[in-house]
């Protein structure tokens, strides 16, 4: 087992990343080598699908289904080995019929094809152990004892950040976004990297251009959104239970909570929001339903210990994941999509009535706590709508900083971090946030400046597409480019949807972005070095130092 993805990799002495009987987040060494398999045999897909591109062979039945694979072995998501087999078979099929119509095709142009790499040729053995027996060389720092470790870093940087991209990709063809010109780039990007490629330059250019390629997926994923479901609207939400039998819904996936709300009701069941599925309650086609009573919990971390204390039925819709078992609540936790846990009840289609009869046989929350609001919703158009006003106020010398202080949470003590810089940041300062790194702050009054929220929470993760649309906004008001409006981005990243965000933002020219709580450890600190000196990106110190020097004081 080789993996190094997220951010609670292990640090063994001399050795960076999970390589011994399991990963920190409790994925085992066969699961690991299986997910590796699957990726390797995704890139196979990828390369005929990038050669069949060239004979206008488009598939779409494969073009749908590859990045949600790939999306699968994102952290915290599938812990399945039969899943990730069925996955992997299927990839391996795919392959063959890509590669059967693209050879035929050319025989009958009387073309040659290309040399092909291994990764093309590779056949998945039938046999579990033959399918693991191959795993080591397809680990994902495979050839790693000849190979120049700066250029396994940046590798895993382009296949990390193009996994973050394949999620986003997943997330809109769940509400009918789809683009085949994504998609091409997609399978180009992910063929070449399967052909461990060496070219340092090549690679950097490739992490821009994932970076870029998500920019576009992230307005897809937006358009997809507001579409089916409005434009967020400023929203307050009760984060405080209500007595009656429940059903917590979490992750990203809201086409599964509209369905859920459908489902139930009038069937006296109230609907929490966890984690990532907070924003929804500020979409009007979701908000709309009475039932939708609050938000529960925090961010994902925490899982163990909140889901134990919930009465009622949970759904996860996407990541993040974490043992069911320890928190003792397996037998009420169903998944959706790619998420899979062994033994837990995975619902295959839109119907729910296995949740709603688990949550109507369980006691629900026996009394309603005192009601505590927070307001969120400052998705695109709200902060386009509150745009002039905040630009009369910075004019007014009333505002005279933004902060976007986001990104992912996770466990380790340095990420208190994120909640003192939030506490101190000037009075004379908006904070946008987004993302679940927002709940160490986003239940505290920050107060308003004449009017306009202090907090400004701009949604999930992929909604870092709506503070981009302000920065953007807010630099033509001003005649400026974005690096030199009075505004920082303060981010803290988890797993590898930050990771594309993170090229994301790099591609579009945005510089002196902090970032931590610790570097990712894939990269190498000369790699780091280049990123540090390529885009000014700084790692959080203290908030106090950091403050100082972005203010300048
Ligand atoms: Fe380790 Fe993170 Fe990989 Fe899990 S996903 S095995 S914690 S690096």
């Amino acid at each position: 087992m080789f993996c190094i993805q997220c951010e609670q990799t292990l640090e063994a002495p001399k050795k960076k990343g999970c390589a011994y009987a399991a990963g920190m987040c409790g994925k085992t060494a066969e699961i690991s080598d299986l997910q590796d398999v699957l990726v390797y045999t995704l890139q196979g897909v990828s390369f005929w699908a990038d050669l069949a591109q060239q004979y206008n062979i488009v598939d779409d039945e494969i073009n749908h289904w590859a990045p949600r694979a790939f999306f699968s072995t994102l952290t915290n998501v599938n812990f399945d080995r039969d899943r990730i087999l069925e996955l992997t078979n299927l990839a391996a099929d795919y392959k063959m019929r890509l590669k059967t119509i693209v050879i035929a095709t050319a025989k009958q142009a009387k073309q040659l094809l290309p040399n092909l790499p291994v990764v093309a040729e590779f056949e998945l053995p039938s046999n579990v152990d033959e399918i693991l027996a191959c795993a080591p060389q397809m680990a994902v720092n495979r050839g790693y004892e000849t190979t120049d470790e700066d250029v396994i870093g940046l590798r895993l940087l382009c296949l990390y950040g193009l996994k973050g991209a394949a999620a986003y990709m997943e997330h809109a063809r769940v509400l009918g976004q789809t683009d085949n010109a994504i998609y091409a780039q997609y399978h180009h990007i992910m063929g070449w990297l399967g052909t461990d490629p060496t070219d340092l330059n090549a690679l950097l250019e490739c992490s821009m251009e994932i970076g870029l390629m998500n920019y576009k997926v992230m307005e897809m994923l937006d358009l997809g959104e507001t579409n089916t479901f409005g434009h967020p609207e400023p929203t307050q939400v009760n984060v405080k239970p209500v007595q009656g039998k429940c059903i917590l819904v979490s992750g990203h996936d809201l086409h599964d909570l509209e369905k859920i709300l459908q489902q139930t009701a009038g069937k006296g069941i109230n609907v929490y929001t966890n984690g990532e599925m907070l924003p929804a309650h500020s979409y009007p086609e979701l908000k709309k339903y009475p039932h939708l009573v609050g938000n529960y919990g925090g961010a994902w971390q925490n899982q163990q210990l909140e889901f134990a204390y919930f009465p009622g039925a949970i759904v996860m819709t996407s990541n993040c994941l974490i043992n069911p078992y320890a928190g003792e609540y397996a037998d009420r936790i169903f998944t959706r999509s790619i998420v899979a846990w062994p033994g837990v009840t995975h619902i295959d289609d839109d119907d729910f009535s296995q949740v709603i009869d688990c949550a109507l046989a369980l006691n629900g929350f026996q009394h309603t706590e005192i009601e505590h609001l927070i307001t969120i919703g400052f998705g695109r158009n709200a902060l386009m709508a509150a745009a002039p006003a905040v630009i009369d106020q910075v004019k007014q010398g009333n505002i005279n900083h933004f902060f976007l202080v986001g990104g992912c949470d996770g466990d380790k003590a340095e990420r208190s971090y994120y909640t003192d810089f939030a506490a101190q940041v000037p009075q004379d300062s908006l904070i946008l946030t987004l993302a679940c790194g927002k709940y160490r702050f986003n239940k505290k009054n920050f107060g308003d400046i004449n009017g306009i929220p202090r907090l400004l929470d701009v949604g999930q993760c992929n909604d870092a597409y709506s503070a981009i649309q302000l920065a953007l906004a807010l630099a033509k008001e001003f005649d400026c480019g974005i690096n030199e409006l009075p505004l920082t981005l303060v981010l803290s990243w988890f797993e590898q949807k930050a990771i594309v965000i993170l090229l994301t933002l790099f591609a579009l020219g945005v510089k002196g972005i902090y970032t931590g709580p610790t570097a990712p450890a894939f990269l190498t600190d000369n790699l780091l070095a280049i990123i540090a000196e390529k885009f000014d990106m700084r790692s959080i110190s203290t908030p106090e130092a950091d403050l100082k020097t972005i203010l300048g004081a």
